[in-house]
């Protein structure tokens, strides 16, 4: 007997084939994923090899493009654009290139003055007779000297007096004149330089507005132009003076401004080094007011040359040249200084990045380079993880196919392989039933001689009902194997299907199984039909045998056949055990042996009603069943009526 619970693969089995599938799989996801591993390492080394590459060739570009620029330097040429000074510190002077690109200067060449001397006289009618009357034509004369020291020194003492005796426009007409004078000093200022100053005060002093920030802006100017080369705290005290007068925003240090400071710095360790052991030059990042200067710098025969460049011209004349190699190298690079602080380029946060010193580099900067686009590397990393990703699901689902399908097909082995025992085991239950009633009715007449003939003949008839019996399970046996085989062979022949099932029934109350039971045949006039008699005859019987089964006390059996519509029906009507619901159209298969039989012990091999089914479909009807458990059984075989044709 088997139930449907048992055909489950036996649990060591299913550790078995999970092992064989989890185990590999797991195996192989854990290469996957080293693999993956050493991708993203072999990767990440190919973008670290780029960038170093990437370093290389912008440090080397940086190098050629500093280097022209020091030729030029060593050659005595400026600077040759824009947003850079060169200067040049020879015996104690200096010299910018452009000139005008410094502001001011750590040490100025003095201007040709005159002595106090000459103007003795007129300072004495002012400051001690107080006759300044006397003064202004003693001035007035020597401002026409042809010495043009003279001409400066009287001309700016002409102005004091004509403003302290109220002749204001002649003293500003005076200073006026002064201004457009080059190339003297008056008290150590440029004369140009003092007359425009005075200008601006008579101005403040008279307050005239809108003139004295004109004059401011004019004295501004010529600040800013490099008319005048002068010492830095010269240079602040009038730039301050004409920022306030102008009323101009301070927006920080100018560039020249800027470079002067610079240039100071480099003078005053030129002046500490001095006289410098031997020809040497340098490059160096310099910050002056947060602005970061670059310096390269000669020092041989007694003089400095220094080139000091602001940031635009770091990017117009050494940076222009990296763009093509950076972007071929997809790379973004940026220089620090000494401070560390950025100079020029944004570095990227991501990705491997690498520094050269400068130390290292001999730049004035470091130069960081780092991989432009990392997401590009990251995009091909990803794409292979899913890839890699889409592999194993297709493995996973692959095997986990694999697997369902050898427990289905082991699940069915097992299955059939229990039917099969259970099959025997039922075949050979039912032999023994009749073979022990041969056996004791054998015995009982060879014992027995001499038993009467009543007894005798029981004892007949009962080996002849035992020998039946073993002839149809033996003959069903074989016309199931036949039918089983496909070599089960019909022959049909035009007969009353009412005479067949009153014969088997009648055959069938003679059964030993019979006993006890009452089973009626209730057919109404004749059921043509084509059938193959031998066949029918074994469906019919073997649903009376069921009836008679499942009964569990000996009752009422109705055998119905009736004609209607063109089809005949057979019905076996028990009151027996039933079918539950969820059975019925399971019975039908071969084996299959329902829960109360297996229960209640009733014996069988769960052949009888698939060969019915068979038996019935090859006479091209079908059986149907109706049944409530607790009540009983209808099998009805249908089939096709033929018209009675005359024998
Ligand atoms: P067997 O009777 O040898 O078990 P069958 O193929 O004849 O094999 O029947 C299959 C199953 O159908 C039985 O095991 C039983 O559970 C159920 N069955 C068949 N006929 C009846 C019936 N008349 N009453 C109740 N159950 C039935």
């Amino acid at each position: 007997m088997f139930s449907k619970g048992s055909t489950r693969p036996p649990r060591s089995l299913v550790a078995l084939i999970v092992g064989i599938t989890v185990v590999p799989l797991a195996t192989l996801l854990w290469l996957g994923w080293r693999l993956l591993e050493q991708d993203r390492a072999l990767e990440q080394q190919q973008v670290r090899q780029r960038v170093e590459r990437g370093a290389d060739l912008v440090v080397s570009a940086l190098q050629r493009a500093v280097s022209v620029s020091e030729q030029r330097l060593a050659a005595g040429s400026g600077p040759g654009a824009d947003g850079a000074v060169a200067v040049t510190f020879r015996d104690g002077h200096v010299e910018a290139s452009p000139h005008e690109r410094l502001a001011y200067f750590p040490v100025v060449q003095p201007l040709p003055e005159a002595s106090a001397t000459t103007f003795a006289r007129g300072e004495d009618l002012e400051f001690h007779q107080h006759d300044r009357a006397a003064a202004i034509t003693s001035f007035r004369e020597l401002a026409r000297s042809s010495d043009s020291a003279i001409r400066a020194g009287a001309l700016l003492r002409l102005g004091r007096n004509l403003h302290n005796v109220g002749r204001f426009e002649e003293a500003f007409a005076a200073y006026g004149r002064l201004s457009e004078m080059d190339g003297v000093s008056v008290g150590s200022v440029p004369a140009g330089l003092i007359g425009r100053y005075a200008r601006c005060k008579l101005l403040q002093e008279q307050r005239q507005w809108p003139n004295l920030r004109a004059e401011a802006l004019g004295l501004q100017r010529e600040l800013w132009s490099g008319r005048w080369t002068l010492t830095g705290p010269v240079y602040s005290l009038y730039a301050t003076d004409a920022a306030k007068w102008t009323g101009g925003e301070s927006l920080g240090a100018r560039q020249p401004e800027v470079f002067a400071e610079a240039v100071s710095v480099l003078w005053d360790r030129w002046m500490l080094s001095r006289p410098p052991a031997r020809a040497s030059s340098g490059r160096e990042s310099l910050s002056v007011n947060r602005q970061p200067l670059s310096v390269l710098w000669q020092n041989s025969d007694g003089s400095f040359r220094a080139l000091v460049a602001a940031p635009a011209f770091v990017e117009s004349q050494w940076l222009r040249a990296l763009a093509p190699i950076a972007k071929e190298q997809n790379i973004s690079f940026g220089l620090r200084d000494t401070d560390e602080a950025r100079v020029f380029g944004t570095v990227g946060t991501d990705g491997p990045k690498t520094v050269r010193g400068a130390a290292e580099s001999a730049l004035p900067w470091s130069v960081v380079t780092a991989s432009l686009d990392p997401p590009v590397e990251r995009y091909d990393f990803a794409r292979r993880r899913l890839w890699l990703a889409a592999g194993f699901v297709l493995l996973v689902a692959m095997a986990l196919v694999a697997s369902y399908l050898i427990v289905r097909a082991v699940k069915r082995e097992m299955a059939v392989a229990r039917l099969q025992s259970d099959f025997v085991a039922a075949v050979s239950h039912e032999f023994r039933t009749p073979l022990t009633a041969l056996r004791q009715f054998t015995d009982m007449l060879r014992e027995h001689p001499a038993l009467d003939d009543d007894r005798r003949r029981t004892a007949y008839d009962a080996q002849s009902r035992a020998t039946d019996r073993l002839t149809r399970l033996v003959e069903s046996l074989l016309d199931f194997g036949r039918m089983e085989a496909g070599a089960r062979r019909y022959r049909f022949e035009p007969r009353d299907g009412a005479e067949l099932v009153r014969r088997v029934v009648h055959d069938f109350r003679a059964d030993a199984l019979a006993a006890g039971y009452d089973i009626e045949f209730r057919g109404n006039g004749s059921a043509p039909i084509d059938t193959d008699d031998e066949a029918l005859a074994r469906a019919v019987w073997n649903l009376l045998d069921n009836a008679v089964k499942y009964s569990t006390t000996p009752s009422h059996v109705e055998v119905d056949l009736h004609n209607r519509d063109g089809q005949v029906f057979i019905a076996v009507r028990d009151h027996g055990i039933g079918i539950p619901a969820h059975e019925q159209a399971e019975v039908f298969s071969k084996f299959y042996r329902g829960e109360q039989a297996r229960i209640r012990g009733i014996k069988g091999t769960g052949i009888g009603l698939a060969m019915v089914d068979d038996i019935v479909k090859a006479h091209h009807g079908h059986v149907e069943v109706e049944s409530e458990p607790g009540k009983g059984s209808t099998f009805t075989i249908v089939l096709p009526a033929v018209l009675a044709r005359p024998k």
